[in-house]
């Protein structure tokens, strides 16, 4: 057995320092390059454990870091996309994770959505606070460490400083997590350590190495025991074009090794299993060698986990980035394995639902595992572009149930030949590249469709209203009965059945005219002349009397179930006058039923 490197990955909001961080760490340890210091891999960067100890020294010791770990391998990608396409059968591909935040900043959507997706993978991480040297009256001390730097600020910046760690503090409480500045934690286990950097200055990428290295002796040690002589597991990171050598794969491998023709089993974008001999494995060279020739890697015959390796074989167009990398042999059934584990994620996994759609498997997997959480159905899941027969599917899907009648599309886009359908169908179409925002409008426009329903419903609904027929301006006795009115409360609609104060039906609205104008309704206060169907003055009223909107009771129930507080005052009066003449003939009426 053997410990590999922990694999590390940066993760932030843009502009929030990831590329310049990765380029500080890199750049801090060329002067050791030459003695054997920095490993340059395809995609990745590897330290030694003695270089860092180097830059660390004193500090270092402090930690009583052993040479267990040999070293820390970084990720040259940074963000969450290469994270979560960086994966690995039942988790994240990356062992520690760094979530850079700019101190002056806080924390933006895409913080949150690299926090959500460490939490959901169980990704250890430590926080870095980065830009300190923007705080106002920081005084820069180039490579220092935090605690040398920090010592020698004036009371004021420390206090500025401190005050806005805490605001970290507070939001990653608010996220769930216990979290102090580095020096302050007391349980490595259960604090996130927060580590205030500048990735300009190198303040404080002393204690970024040492920290990572300490966190993964500590609680790593055994995740990272490795099979020396297995057959290699890998992740693809991309699919690439060389001049010279055709399609190649850039892949992690994270255990095992990988040699020179081993048949590899990979996954293809028609989520099926494709196998192929490697023809060469690649490393880049050195970058002094680079320039005397014009070549950019060199061969090797094998390479040991942890490795970001390029490899030339035939039959690569069609692999997916993300996929799974096995070495096929003969005590495993590889294929199986990889189909196994695409089915796991973009197995139909309900009858109904929606259809999501990403660019690689990680990220898939990712969508589909928060779309779980939070209850969404899922109908399907798979990679690539949205094609014609997404929306097909999903405007069927739309007719079973509209709120189905969605595709979530992560980072991929709609296929051109498809677009004129998806415009000419009612299927919506969320996409981005930050889940999280994908899927909360997806859930406001659930959320929104469920008001617009009710809305509806309550817009059908017959409510309490009530008008006086004023005296002396009865026009016609009947057929239809044509009165002046004054409307007490509530909306009087055409069609409208009325009832009077005994309960005895009287007719219905026929029509209402004020000036010359027909109003298909009237409310409070306005005073028109009413026609009113199969009603005879004299017999069912008479001038002076009040008359009653007759709310059905099915109705009434509604309301007094569910909408009684959209009701206006007088409206609500007129509902319980309404109910006591109802309930003068019918001791029951509107009350609920045993089973209702
Ligand atoms: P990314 O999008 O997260 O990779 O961010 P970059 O590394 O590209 O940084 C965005 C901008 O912030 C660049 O202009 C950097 O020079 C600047 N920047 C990054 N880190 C620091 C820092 O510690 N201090 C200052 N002053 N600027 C920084």
């Amino acid at each position: 057995m053997k410990i590999r490197s922990p694999i590390v990955s940066v993760l932030g909001h843009v502009d929030h320092g990831k590329t310049t961080l990765l380029d500080y760490i890199r750049g801090s340890t060329i002067a050791d390059k030459e003695a054997g210091g920095i490993t340059q891999h395809i995609g990745a960067t590897e330290i030694p454990n003695d270089t860092i100890e180097d830059i660390c020294g004193n500090f270092i010791s402090k930690l009583a870091i052993k040479d267990l770990i040999p070293g820390l391998f970084f990720i040259d990608t940074p963000g969450h996309a290469a994270f979560t396409s960086l994966r690995k059968r039942g988790g994240a591909l990356a062992d520690l994770a760094v979530l850079i935040v700019d101190i002056n900043d806080g924390f933006k959507p895409q913080t949150f959505e690299a926090l959500n997706i460490l939490k959901m993978y169980k990704t250890p991480f430590i926080v870095v606070a980065n830009k300190i040297d923007m705080i106002f009256g920081w005084e820069s001390h180039e490579n220092a460490s935090f605690k040398e730097s920090f010592n020698q600020q004036a009371q004021s910046v420390k206090q500025e400083l401190e005050n806005k760690v805490y605001e970290i503090v507070g939001t990653l409480y608010k996220e769930g997590f216990q979290s102090e500045r580095f020096d302050r934690v007391s349980d490595f286990a259960s604090q996130i350590s927060i580590i205030p950097i500048s990735a300009k200055s190198g303040e404080g990428i002393i204690e970024v190495l040492a920290m990572l290295l300490g966190l993964a002796q500590e609680y790593l040690t055994e995740q990272l025991e490795i099979h020396e002589d297995a057959p290699a597991k890998g992740t693809v990171l991309e699919i690439k074009e060389e001049t010279g050598l055709g399609m190649t794969i850039d892949a992690i491998i994270y255990d095992g090794v990988l040699r020179t023709n081993d048949e590899l089993a990979l996954m293809s974008s028609s989520n099926e299993v494709l196998t192929t001999n490697i023809r060469s494995i690649l490393r880049p060279l050195p970058l002094e060698e680079m320039r005397d020739s014009k070549k950019k890697f060199k061969k090797v015959d094998e390479v040991v986990a942890a490795a970001g390796i390029k490899i030339a074989a035939p039959n690569l167009d069609d692999v997916v980035s993300g996929s799974p990398l096995r070495v096929v042999n003969e005590e495993e059934d590889v294929k199986e394995e990889i189909l196994k584990e695409i089915e796991d994620i973009t197995i139909d996994t309900e009858d109904e639902g929606i259809l999501v759609k990403a660019d690689t498997l990680g990220s898939l997997e990712a969508i589909v595992k928060l779309l779980k959480e939070l209850n969404i159905p899922i109908r399907s899941a798979d990679i690539g572009d949205v094609n014609r027969r997404d929306i097909i599917n999903s405007s069927i899907a739309l007719e079973e149930d509209d709120a189905h009648g969605a595709i979530i599309a992560f980072n991929v886009g709609v296929h051109p030949n498809s677009l004129e359908d998806l415009n000419k169908s009612d299927v919506r179409l969320f996409e981005g590249d930050v889940i999280y925002q994908i899927i909360e409008e997806y859930e406001e426009w659930i959320k929104q469709k469920e008001e617009a329903k009710k809305k509806a419903f309550y817009d059908a609904i017959v409510k309490p209203a009530k008008f006086m027929v004023l005296p002396k301006l009865i026009f016609r006795q009947s057929k239809p009965a044509i009165v002046g009115i004054e409307s007490l409360s509530g909306t009087l609609k055409q069609g409208q059945k009325l009832v009077n104060k005994n309960g005895e039906i009287v007719g219905s609205i026929a029509s209402m005219e004020d000036k010359g104008e027909t109003l298909p309704d009237i409310t409070r206060g306005q005073r028109v002349a009413m026609a009113i169907k199969d009603a005879i003055v004299g017999k069912h009223f008479d001038e002076g009397d009040e008359l009653f909107v007759d709310v059905p009771e099915k109705h009434y129930k509604f309301i007094e179930r569910e909408f009684k507080d959209k009701l206006t005052e007088d409206e609500f009066e007129t509902l319980y006058e309404f109910l006591e003449i109802k309930r003068k003939q019918e001791p029951d009426w509107g009350r609920f039923g045993l089973f209702e």
